[in-house]
């Protein structure tokens, strides 16, 4: 098992991603308490580090600070691996796998029943979110009516059986 031999507090991906942030030209300012501000490329963000967030929103949404946080972590004199959200850690990755997943026997040993077959359960369309369904209905449309269009400009093909309506294809 590699990870076990590996010596880090947090995973490799998640260290590297760290590293590339701890590569970036930004400079912080402290501002008080846990709050800084930091100049990064023309902009300027607002990092808090007691709540763990920057005003850019990376470090909110996945948990590793991103290269303003670590800039100000720096200038806090602490390490960015310390402010790394805590499922990115090795125990909570060796937490996670350390249950075994039994094998599972092929087909051939599988054990005949009496019962009957459990079916998947029916499913109703009925009160669903069909939006992807609509989007390609609308689509179908469209193609219909630019087919219509493109077959007005050339006079005598077809039979005039269409008569405007564009075909919809049901899926
Ligand atoms: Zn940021």
């Amino acid at each position: 098992m590699g990870i076990e031999k590996y010596t880090s507090t947090i995973c490799p991906k998640i260290e590297e991603k760290l590293e590339v942030n701890k590569a970036r030209d930004c400079f912080a300012h402290f501002a008080g308490e846990f709050k800084f501000e930091v100049d990064c490329h023309d902009q300027t963000y607002m990092v808090d580090l007691k709540a763990m967030t920057c005003g850019c929103r990376m470090w909110d949404l996945i948990g590793i600070p991103c290269m303003h946080a670590v800039s100000a972590i720096t200038l806090n004199k602490q390490k960015p691996d310390e402010y790394i959200h805590p499922c990115y850690t090795r125990d909570t990755y060796l937490n996670v796998y350390k249950y075994m997943i039994n094998p599972i026997p092929g087909k051939h040993d599988w054990v005949e029943t009496s019962t009957d077959p459990i079916q998947p359960p029916v499913m109703s369309w009925e009160g669903r979110n069909c939006m992807w369904l609509e989007e390609k209905v609308q689509v179908l449309l469209l193609v219909g009516e630019e087919e219509e269009e493109g077959a007005g400009e050339v006079e005598g093909e077809g039979d005039g059986s269409h008569q405007g309506q564009p075909e919809v294809m049901v899926l």
